[in-house]
């Protein structure tokens, strides 16, 4: 067996491991397992790829690749140790725009190793014609990927106003990057030259940076998914340049799971899948004007305690905001505390609270409350009404009232979490602030309503004091 079959050999096998990764990640079960999957197949994968330059190259490729395996190594293990839980989806942005990269530089190096010297290579004829095509698409899928997560990543850690971008005719400027694409393919595919191939990056930068700028804070969620698909695309492409089956595969894979994931979640969301891949199509800047709702309402520590305590029915919705305070270990012991009262405590969780899909359900599963009392957004948007109390522990879009019920709003036709259907709200915040929309929300200004300002995990401590 030569060496090159032994390592496509060990690329089946990293696949199949990679297959069942995805397959043990999508439950809670065996998500464990399927990370244990995940680590062996791309052990395997990097052994087979150092195995076959090893047997190719000489000692200084070999050197240089262990380097930046070592480097990229080092940084990687450094920056999943310290990231903390909310800064997940910027850290999965900043991977993406890595992966964008790369298959920019694998295209332009394979634009250098072959066309540039066509006739003294394997390519030829129809052959070469189809490699230009995979040079030109794989720089293209690259670059808009890398722009796009370098906005995602900007956004998500609020380094950029979260709020879309509006160019006048923005349609047409990615209408019109896309024709200039197709244009330049097949220029290209004619007659290869440096100067389409600078043009094509350029447009494709410019079109990443755009798509991703267009898009509101409250449809990022999706706008993560859709890059991780396009930097699986990217990957596959790269994969046709390098005759790499491996990265074909798992490009296609996480591709394909990334497009059907984010069509899942614009489903959840109501959100056209073809309008937030074109970065918001057809939406028009919402009008400037802001409206006044009114006076909001104060709430103590020691009052809410009170109203507590005459509650039957308590529904808890957590947002972003439980997670950066870290409240939801005494969330949990007022749950506790408030059952053994007899109160019936329940949880309603909404599919993008947070900043990562899952998110609520990860920090309340580690502070040890019970998976039966935390329900889904739709298994418990009819019960708000006739729940004595709501508390409402650091959310804010996803209990916003204006996603249902103003037409003109940037988040209108987001389904949310029917909070101000109960008798009594309490929402724990630190200040009037909006969410990560930029949205202002008039749950704060209903009559149920009332605010407890301050820190989540220092008010609710103040509640169970209280208590
Ligand atoms: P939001 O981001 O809308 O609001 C969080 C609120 O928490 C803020 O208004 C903030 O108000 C408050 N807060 C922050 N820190 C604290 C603290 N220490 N104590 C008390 N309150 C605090 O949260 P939601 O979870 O309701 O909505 C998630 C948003 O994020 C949606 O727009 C979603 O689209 C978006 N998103 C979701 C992702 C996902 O996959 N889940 C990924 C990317 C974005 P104040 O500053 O006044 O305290």
């Amino acid at each position: 067996m030569t060496a090159q079959s032994i390592a496509f050999a060990a690329y089946i096998v990293a696949a199949l491991l990679f297959i069942l990764s995805l397959a043990g990640l999508s439950k809670h079960e065996t998500s464990k397992q399927g990370i244990v999957y995940g680590i062996a197949g791309m052990t395997i994968a990097l052994v087979a790829t150092i195995g076959q330059v090893a047997n190719h190259a000489a000692g200084i490729s070999i050197a240089l690749l262990l380097v930046a395996i070592a480097i990229g190594a080092a940084i990687g293990l450094w920056r999943a140790r310290i990231v903390e839980m909310t800064g997940m989806p910027e850290l999965i942005a900043l991977l993406h725009s890595f992966v964008g990269l790369a298959a920019v530089l694998v295209g332009w190096s394979s634009y250098f190793a072959v066309e540039h010297h066509s006739g003294q290579t394997e390519f030829a004829g129809s052959l070469l014609k189809i490699h230009h095509a995979e040079v030109f698409i794989g720089i293209f899928i690259g670059a808009v990927t890398f722009t796009g997560s370098i906005v995602a990543f900007l956004k998500l850690s609020a380094r950029m106003n979260s709020k879309p971008m509006m160019l006048p005719g923005k349609n047409f400027i990615n209408l019109g990057a896309l024709a200039a694409f197709i244009a330049l393919t097949i220029a290209f595919t004619v007659s290869p030259n440096l100067g389409l191939l600078i043009a094509v990056t350029v447009v494709a930068l410019a079109l990443g940076w755009h798509l991703v700028a267009s898009i509101g804070g409250g449809d990022m969620p999706v706008v993560v998914s859709m890059l991780n698909s396009y930097s699986g695309w990217a990957a596959a492409a790269s994969g046709f340049l390098l005759n790499n089956n491996l990265l074909i595969i798992t490009g296609a894979l996480v591709g394909s799971s990334g497009a059907y994931l984010s069509y899942i979640m614009c489903q959840g969301m109501n959100r056209s899948f073809v309008s937030v891949i074109a970065g918001g199509f057809g939406v028009e800047a919402p009008s400037s004007s802001e409206t006044e709702y009114g006076d909001h309402r104060e709430v103590s520590a020691a009052d809410a305690a009170d109203i507590l305590a005459e509650a039957s029915t308590v529904i808890i919705t957590p947002g972003y905001g439980m997670a950066v305070a870290q409240a939801q270990y005494p969330v949990a012991e007022l749950t506790s505390k408030l059952r053994q009262r007899g109160v019936d405590v329940r949880f309603g969780i909404h599919p993008v609270a947070g900043r990562l899909p899952g998110h609520m359900n990860v920090l309340l599963a580690e502070a040890k409350v019970p998976y039966d009392i935390v329900l889904e957004m739709d298994e418990i948007n009819d019960d708000f009404e006739g729940t004595s109390v709501v508390l409402v522990i650091g959310a804010n879009d996803t209990v916003n009232p204006a996603a249902a019920e103003d037409p003109g709003s940037p988040i209108a036709g987001m389904p949310v979490l029917k909070v101000w259907e109960a008798d009594e709200v309490i929402v724990f915040k630190r200040s009037m602030a909006s969410g990560y929309a930029g949205v202002q929300n008039p749950l704060f200004f209903r009559d149920n309503a009332q605010m407890l300002f301050g820190d989540a995990k220092e008010r609710v401590e103040d509640i169970l004091k209280a208590l």
